[in-house]
């Protein structure tokens, strides 16, 4: 299979998918990461370019240790809005990886580039095949399936479906850690949110890998619901 990682920001798909990712590729399916945004007011004291460049690089790396191909729409953070030129974008980059599956974020979640990213992805994954949408990849032939990751800090989140991550759990981690720029700006920018307990913001991300894990019977786990709209049904298991 070809699987494709939607998130909106650099960070997001190493937060909550990665380790589903790992196993995929470590299966032999080709993997691609993207982003809406390049995230480009993470930081307190660099040029908006200089972050967004720092966060892409940290990106294709993160991307890199499991040999998948990491993909921007370059809009900026926190600014990524419904025209007809950014669903042009997104159908032409979802061409570009011929995905059968494509993992992005819920639809309800803390912030509005998940929710809208989350939200294109589902509109778009039905004009993926139709020629009349004319983009510079051409069309795929099927509409692929589509599941939903868990929203920031898993609130009102119950997954459907479970993928033990127990064996790469080291990968995950090794990719989150690749977004260093983010570290000490999330501990800056949340600090009455998440209190001085929280030296590194990547620590919640152990904590919920290892919850799913208890809740399924394994050690860390990535909890996912699948899209349920037409179209996009299957009799089939298709996470690893
Ligand atoms: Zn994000």
């Amino acid at each position: 299979m070809n699987v494709l990682a939607i998130g909106a920001h650099p960070d997001d798909v190493e937060e909550y998918c990665s380790g589903t990712l790992a196993k995929f590729a470590t299966q032999g399916h080709k993997v691609f990461t993207a982003t809406t945004t390049n995230g480009n007011i993470g930081s307190a004291t660099l040029p908006m370019e200089e972050i967004a460049r720092i966060r892409k690089e940290e990106a294709r790396q993160a991307a890199a240790v499991i040999g998948a191909e990491y993909l921007c729409l370059d809009y900026d953070d926190e600014m990524f809005f419904e025209t007809r030129e950014a669903r042009i974008a997104l159908i032409n980059l979802v061409r570009y990886c011929k995905p059968d599956l494509i993992l992005t974020h819920y639809p309800h979640d803390y912030n509005p580039d998940h929710e809208l990213t989350s939200k294109m992805v589902n509109d778009i994954a039905v004009m993926i095949p139709i020629a009349k949408i004319e983009t510079p990849n051409p069309p795929c032939e099927k509409i692929p399936l589509l599941a939903y990751w868990e929203p920031v800090l898993s609130i009102n989140f119950n997954p459907t479906e479970y993928v033990d991550i127990t064996d790469y759990m080291d990968l995950k981690r090794e990719m989150c850690n690749k977004h260093q720029s983010q570290v000490q700006w999330m501990a800056d920018n949340y600090k009455e949110q998440i209190g001085d307990k929280q030296k590194n913001y990547f620590d919640d991300i152990e904590i919920i890998a290892r919850f799913r894990g208890l809740q399924c019977g394994c050690d860390y786990a990535e909890g996912f619901i699948m899209a349920q709209n037409a179209y996009r049904m299957t009799t089939k298991r298709v996470l690893p």
